[in-house]
C-alpha cells in the first residue's frame, strides 16, 4: 500500500514530537516493506504560522524591531530543535541552511516594515518559512536515524495560481512535477519529506493555500501520486460521535463517508474540512485521521461509501446561538414569487441561511450571523410579517443509513420527547435530520440522542 502521511503542527511541535513522527513512518514502511516508501508532508511547528502572521502585521505597522525579533526567536527555536535531533556535519549543514533562510527573511521583513507594507505575495513568502524550516529539520532527523529521506521543496512541486493566501492547485502541472520529483525518489527507495501549505506559481513565485492548508497539500500530492491512502496525523484519536464539550461520553467514529464528513464539518465537528480533501474525493482515495501520540488507535477512516448499512447513526453535531426568523406572507396564501423575494433579502445582506422549513403560509429560517438582522427584518416587512427568536440551537443527526432505515427518525424524535422542538427538517440527501430548539435545551437533547444511538444499552 502506497501512502502519504501528513503530520500537523502539534505532531511536529518539538524534538520529541518529531521523534514520534520518525517512529510512526518507520513502522508504516516496515509494515508495507514491499511497497514504495511513504511520502511525508509536514506542517510548520505549532504556533509558528501564527507568529509569522503576527510578524506581517507588525511589519505593516512599521514596528520593525518587534517584527524582526519574532524572526530571531523563531530561528532560535528551530536551531534548538535541530540540535536535539541532528549531529555532526549534518547539523552544521542544517544550521547553516536555517540560519541563511531566516536571515534572508529578516532582511525582507526589515524592508517591508520600513515601507510599512506587506503585499499579499510578501505575506506568503513570510508564512512559507514555517513549513520550509520544519520540513528541512524533519528530513535531516530522518537521515540522522538511518532513514533514507530526501527533503523536497514543495514550491518545486505544487504548482498553483497566483491567488496569494488562497492559492488553488493546477492539478495537471502538479501531477507532472510530482511524478518527476517525488515519485522518482520513492522509486529509488527514498522517503520524500515535504512542507505542506506552500506552493509556487508556474513561474516560481511562492504561494500558500490558506490557513490549515497542509491537509489540502497532502490530498493534492496524494491524488497526483495516486496513493492508496492519505493519512492525516493529528493530536486527536479521530472523529468523535459528538463534541466532548457537549456530550460526556462520545466515542470514536471508525468510518464515515465523504458526504457525512461534509455535513458534520459544516457544524464545526472536529473532522477534516471536505474542501481540503476534495482531490482525494475526486480520486476516491481513502483518508484516515490518526493520533500521533497514540498511533495504536485505529482512527477514523473517510471513504466514498462510509460504513454502509447495518449501523445506527454516524455522529451528532450542533450549532449553538442561532436565531430563528418566522416570515409569514401578508396575503392569505403564499404568493407566487414569495420565496424568491424572501431569499433575495438574505442575499442582499450577505447572510447565509442554515435551516429552512415552510408551511403554506409561513417560512422559518435560521441564521447564525445576525450582523445585518435589522436590515433584513426591515426589508422583509415590506411584504411579510416577521418575528424572530434568538438563543436557539440546531441539532443535527447524520448517517447514510437514515436513507435506508425509516425507524431511525422515530427513535430520534422519541428520544427528544421532553425537548420542545421548534423546527424539524430532513433534506433531500436524507443523510441528516435537523432539529431546531432552544439553546437552553441543547445539552440535554444532544445527550438524550447520544444515549439513544451510541449509549451502552443495559442487556445489550
Ligand atoms: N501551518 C499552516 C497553518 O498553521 C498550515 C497548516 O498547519 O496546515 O495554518
Ligand atoms: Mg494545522
Amino acid at each position: 500500500m502506497n501512502v502519504i502521511m501528513k503530520f500537523g503542527g502539534t505532531s511536529v511541535q518539538d524534538a520529541d514530537a518529531m521523534n514520534r513522527v520518525i517512529a510512526i513512518v518507520r513502522n508504516q514502511w516496515a509494515a508495507n516493506s514491499t511497497d514504495r516508501p511513504p511520502v511525508v508532508v509536514v506542517s510548520a511547528m505549532s504556533k509558528v504560522t501564527d507568529r509569522l502572521v503576527e510578524t506581517g502585521r507588525l511589519a505593516g505597522e512599521r514596528q520593525t524591531s518587534q517584527a524582526t525579533q519574532i524572526i530571531v526567536d523563531l530561528l532560535t527555536r528551530h536551531l534548538s530543535v535541530a540540535a536535539t535531533l541532528v549531529q555532526g556535519p549534518a547539523l552544521d549543514e542544517l544550521n547553516a541552511q536555517l540560519t541563511s533562510d531566516f536571515n534572508a527573511l529578516q532582511v525582507d521583513v526589515t524592508a517591508w516594515a520600513e515601507a510599512g507594507e506587506v503585499t499579499p505575495a510578501a505575506a506568503d513568502v513570510l508564512q512559507a518559512m514555517g513549513e520550509l524550516a520544519s520540513s528541512r529539520i524533519v528530513a535531516a532527523a530522518f537521515r540522522q536515524q538511518g532513514v533514507n529521506a530526501a527533503w523536497v521543496d514543495s514550491r518545486q512541486v505544487l504548482v498553483t495560481d497566483a491567488e496569494f493566501s488562497a492559492a488553488l492547485p493546477d492539478m495537471d502541472a502538479t501531477t507532472e512535477r510530482a511524478q518527476a520529483v517525488v515519485a522518482t525518489k520513492t522509486a529509488a527507495g527514498q522517503v520524500p519529506v515535504m512542507g505542506g501549505f506552500i506552493g509556487a506559481t508556474a513561474t516560481g513565485v511562492t504561494t500558500t493555500l490558506g490557513r490549515g492548508g497542509s491537509d489540502y497539500s497532502a490530498a493534492i500530492f496524494g491524488a497526483c501520486l495516486d496513493v492508496d491512502e492519505i493519512q492525516i496525523w493529528t493530536d486527536v484519536d479521530g472523529m468523535l460521535t459528538a463534541d466532548p464539550r457537549v456530550v460526556s461520553t462520545p466515542v470514536l467514529v471508525p468510518e464515515l463517508s465523504f458526504d457525512e464528513a461534509s455535513e458534520l464539518a459544516y457544524f464545526g465537528a472536529k473532522v477534516l474540512h471536505p474542501s481540503t480533501i476534495l482531490p482525494a474525493v475526486a480520486k476516491n482515495i481513502p483518508v484516515r485521521i490518526l493520533n500521533s501520540r497514540r498511533p495504536e488507535v485505529k482512527g477514523t477512516m473517510i471513504t466514498a461509501k462510509g460504513r454502509g448499512n447495518g449501523h445506527t447513526l454516524t455522529a451528532l453535531a450542533c450549532k449553538r446561538g442561532v436565531t430563528v426568523i418566522d416570515i409569514t406572507s401578508s396575503r392569505m396564501l403564499m404568493a407566487f414569487g414569495f420565496l424568491r423575494r424572501l431569499f433575495e433579502v438574505f442575499e442582499r445582506f450577505r447572510t447565509p441561511v442554515d435551516v429552512v422549513t415552510t408551511s403554506e403560509v409561513s417560512v422559518s429560517v435560521t441564521v447564525d450571523n445576525t450582523r445585518r438582522l435589522d436590515d433584513i427584518i426591515r426589508n422583509l416587512r415590506n411584504f411579510a410579517e416577521v418575528s424572530t427568536e434568538p438563543n436557539m440551537a440546531i441539532v443535527c443527526i447524520v448517517g447514510e443509513n437514515l436513507r435506508s432505515d425509516p425507524a431511525l427518525f422515530g427513535r430520534a424524535v422519541n428520544a427528544l420527547q421532553s425537548v420542545p422542538l421548534r423546527l424539524v427538517s430532513q433534506a433531500g440527501s436524507r443523510r441528516n435530520i435537523t432539529f431546531v430548539m432552544r439553546d437552553d435545551d441543547v445539552i440535554a437533547a444532544m445527550n438524550l440522542l447520544h444515549d439513544e444511538f451510541f449509549g451502552v444499552k443495559v442487556g445489550a
